[in-house]
């Protein structure tokens, strides 16, 4: 990795912490209640407990989810739904990566244009688009993936 890159890496972690610091608490929230954490690939993945049975309730204006990503900090229902929705809630990473503190008034803007639009706040906000997109694509190689291995040992 060259020099720059790191002290660039550095810098999204930076511009984006006064979030992600502020998040984790909720891993000795999900830990003494019964959930873990771990870090995976630069984020730190929360999952079950109180913070699984709070998204299985459903959150405010979001409604039920399976992971949620403050930062570089994601919290998730299980393991099994954090690996689910990896590619998705990594690409709001990036974005918060992009947009920093600033990212939770930009994508709630970005929802109420799309309302303002005849659309859905969450289903027509560019930002949940953008990381459905990415998911579906890595659906699509996984699928591909699969069709040759078939091939291959046809
Ligand atoms: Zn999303």
């Amino acid at each position: 990795m060259k020099r720059h890159s790191i002290w660039l890496k550095i810098l999204r972690y930076l511009w984006v912490a006064p979030i992600s610091l502020g998040c984790t608490p909720l891993a000795a929230l999900a830990w003494a209640t019964g959930g873990h954490f771990a870090l995976h690939s630069g984020v730190l993945e929360i999952w079950g407990g109180y913070i699984g049975k709070r998204l299985q309730q459903g959150l405010p204006m979001f409604g039920r989810v399976n992971a949620f990503t403050l930062g570089h900090v994601v919290i998730g229902m299980s393991p099994a739904h954090l690996a689910a929705s990896r590619v998705h809630e990594r690409v709001h990473v990036a974005q918060f990566e992009r947009w920093g503190v600033l990212f939770p008034l930009v994508y709630v803007i970005a929802g109420w244009r799309a309302q303002r639009r005849g659309g859905h706040a969450y289903w027509d906000n560019p930002y949940e688009i953008a990381a459905r997109q990415a998911a579906a694509q890595v659906q699509q190689i996984d699928l591909y993936s699969l069709q040759c291995d078939g091939e291959t040992k046809e």
